[in-house]
């Protein structure tokens, strides 16, 4: 029988499984203009309600992916990247991607804005005067000759079709199914020619994923995906219940990542960044284990190499890591009650800064790069009654400050009785654990 989106949707509709041939029409179709957006739209519903089986979310990234470029590389060294599901505070990326080039790995880094409360990579690096993140794929490719890793947005060549989707899911409420977000993530990543992927699923109050047992659905979905697919996919279930390092902006984030490569990294942001390069290392064969990974990943700080290389990724992609950058004037919040920190709402702090202009509310909205937060505290920290726990680098627009003071307002909780601190990383999965359903 020919192929008919009828057909498809009638199949998804009842929860039959659809074949790859019929995923790779109907998303070859969308973006030949020959299936209506409302098809689409009533596809991502049946999708979300009826699920898809690993097999099919394979079949639709392979879709979404070839509906693009891939790149190619020539012979060399293992070409691998790291995902975020997205945090708050969350540099890792700005790290990581010169650590890896250092130990001489290729890292063609597609990296996205901020999505909800939670902040983007390309906001935080446009930060820095002249950084550009609209890199044709021709010019990712002769920086990471030249340097090793580039950090940049994906461009109209990168998965057309997954740009067409998410714009229809954006409005139909079907953004949260873990086959579409699977597809969608896996689409943008591997068109990067990747021989090792590795994602940092974050698991907490400032995550997509507030509990331990979605985040493992979305990380096992990924890596089934990603090995289906013939990359080395892992996983590590991290914490978000608080901001990761200290930093919570655009500007100040990237400040963070400088003082961070110059050997001053807050333990929390150390850890996460670890523990990913160490998944790499050892999938792409260049550890023959954790330890010796870290080791080589420690190495490229405490030697300068990893400053040097960010500064050189910066100087290739058009920014001047050494211009000013700017910092809104700093005002603490005080805690009014005292004993020991039991919670911290990091999705409201996400939220706050969002309010004061350093995330967007709607897509055209301009940055200001200068606002921000630090966090003081941290969760089993003794605080007193009257303790600063947050600066906030304030907006000139005082409205737009006295609103994110009010959202921090209930953001901390204090209990009388001592807290544990939280642990940051919670979980590593791969194919083993991801079992084929
Ligand atoms: N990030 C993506 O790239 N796609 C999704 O669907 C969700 C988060």
């Amino acid at each position: 029988m020919p192929l008919s989106t009828l057909s498809i949707l009638t199949a998804k509709r009842d929860g039959r499984e659809l074949t790859a041939e019929e995923i790779q029409w109907l998303i070859d179709e969308h973006v030949a203009g020959n299936v209506t957006d409302y098809q689409m739209a009533a596809f991502t519903m049946a999708v979300f309600i009826n699920g898809m089986t690993p097999a099919e979310i394979a079949a639709l990234t392979n879709a979404k992916l070839r509906s693009g470029r891939i790149l190619e590389w020539p012979a060399g060294p293992p070409v691998v990247d790291k995902h975020s599901t997205g945090g708050i505070g969350d540099k890792v990326s700005l790290l990581l991607a010169p650590m890896l080039a250092v130990c001489g790995l290729r890292v063609p880094m597609i990296s996205g804005r901020g999505l909800g409360p939670t902040g983007g990579t390309l906001d935080k690096l446009e930060a820095i005067p002249g950084y550009r993140t609209d890199l044709s794929i021709e010019e990712i490719q002769r920086v990471v000759e030249q340097v090793g890793c580039c950090i940049t947005g994906a461009s109209a060549e990168i998965a057309p079709a997954d740009k067409k989707l998410y714009a229809l899911r954006d409005v139909t409420a079907t953004v949260p199914s873990v086959a579409l977000i699977t597809a969608s993530i896996m689409s943008k990543k591997l068109s990067e020619g990747l021989e090792a992927l590795v994602l940092d699923v974050k698991v907490g109050s400032g995550a997509f994923m507030k509990t331990l047992e979605t985040a493992r659905e979305l990380a096992d979905s990924l890596i089934r995906t990603g090995e289906r697919l013939n990359v080395k996919t892992r996983a590590v279930l991290t914490d978000m219940n608080q901001p990761l390092g200290r930093l919570i902006g655009n500007a100040v984030e990237v400040d963070e990542t400088v003082s961070a490569l110059e050997g001053h990294g807050p333990a929390d942001l150390m850890e996460c960044t670890l523990a990913l390069g160490e998944e790499l290392l050892v999938a792409a064969g260049r550890a023959s284990d954790f330890s010796e990974a870290r080791k080589s990943l420690e190495a490229t700080i405490t030697t300068g190499q990893t400053l040097a290389r960010f500064e050189q990724m910066v100087r290739a992609q058009g920014g001047d890591l050494a211009a000013p950058r700017p910092r809104g004037p700093a005002e603490p919040l005080l805690s009014d009650a005292a004993g020991y920190v039991a919670a911290i709402d990091a999705e409201a702090l996400g939220w706050a800064v969002i309010e004061l202009g350093g995330g967007r509310m709607v897509l055209t909205d301009r940055l200001n790069f200068g606002v921000g937060l630090e966090m003081l505290v941290r969760v089993g920290d003794r605080i007193d009654s009257g303790q600063p726990w947050i600066t906030v680098f304030e907006s000139e627009d005082d409205t737009r400050t006295r609103k994110a003071r009010a959202i921090l307002k209930d953001a901390l909780t204090v209990s009388e009785t001592p807290v544990p601190p939280l642990p940051v990383i919670l979980e590593r999965r791969d194919a083993t654990s991801a079992d084929p359903i």
